[in-house]
């Protein structure tokens, strides 16, 4: 580009964007700190820029630039004569490149779309970090209630009473809760007899596909005739018939022996 000629539009349009290539900014640089007339043209595609920037959408480009642009693009002759050879317009010295032009525009408006969609995925990911943020919240919120649950469960103090119909005569009982999808199973047991020191109480998962029991943990009851077995490690996935409770050696069995001492049948139907 020469010194003593104007900053072609879509030059200038190159450096609003800050989009210019460095060899060609310096000279763009020397002729707008001395010609007020690129400056001003300058300041008008700023203008253009920024009204362009607050109306992606809906409006592609707001009217009064459009109208400015193609006013400067389609050099008419009425508007050059009536400029008056006095006022040296910028549109008649100014070679109209309109493809050019355009390109520079539609850069513009792409480099401002993607700064839109770059801001709407910053705030996508934020949306996403609160709501694992809520989700991690709620699952600390379900750990610490499952803890106060099995501390209470698991407390050597708590008083674990089996309630009968009145004036029954206390039986040997228990309670199993089991969920098949996780293995989870809790089994509290009351009124239990007491075992000789090489024996212990097994319970026993009967998996409701006819397969073998499987064996889910030794007690003994405390004085009181008390146990419990809380999440013994079980197969995932496997519903159960019924549970049972035998007596084995201290270690446990492989296979449970007879007789039952306890039994409880699943309820049909998920009930
Ligand atoms: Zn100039």
């Amino acid at each position: 580009m020469m010194q003593d000629e104007h900053i072609p539009q879509e030059d200038l349009v190159l450096y609003a964007m800050q989009a210019m290539r460095s060899h060609e900014l310096a000279a763009v640089r020397v002729h707008l700190d001395r010609c007020a007339e690129c400056r001003q043209a300058l300041a008008e595609v700023n203008g253009d820029l920024a009204l362009l920037a607050v109306s992606v959408d809906p409006k592609p480009l707001p009217e009064g630039a459009r109208e400015r642009s193609i006013a400067r693009m389609t050099s008419e002759p009425s508007q050059a004569a009536g400029a008056g050879s006095s006022v040296i317009g910028i549109d008649s010295k100014r070679p109209a490149r309109h493809a050019a032009v355009w390109i520079g525009w539609l850069a513009a408006a792409a480099s401002l779309l993607f700064a839109f969609s770059q801001e709407q995925k910053v705030r996508s990911l934020n949306e996403q970090l609160a709501q694992q943020q809520q989700a991690a919240a709620q699952q600390a919120e379900a750990n610490a209630r499952a803890k106060q649950v099995l501390d209470v469960l698991t407390a050597p103090t708590a008083n674990r009473v089996l309630l009968t119909a009145a004036k029954a005569k206390p039986e040997p009982s228990g309670r199993a809760v089991y969920l098949a999808e996780s293995g989870g199973l809790v089994f509290q047991a009351s009124d239990l007899a007491q075992l000789a020191q090489d024996k212990a109480y097994e319970l026993w998962v009967i998996p409701a596909n006819g397969q073998a029991p499987i064996a889910a943990g030794t007690f003994r009851p405390d004085a009181a005739g008390s146990a419990s077995v809380l999440m013994p490690p079980l197969p995932k996935g496997v519903p159960a018939k019924a549970f049972g409770v035998t007596i084995e050696k201290a270690e446990g069995s492989a296979t449970p022996t007879t007789p039952i001492i306890l039994v409880g049948a699943v309820p049909a139907s998920g009930e």
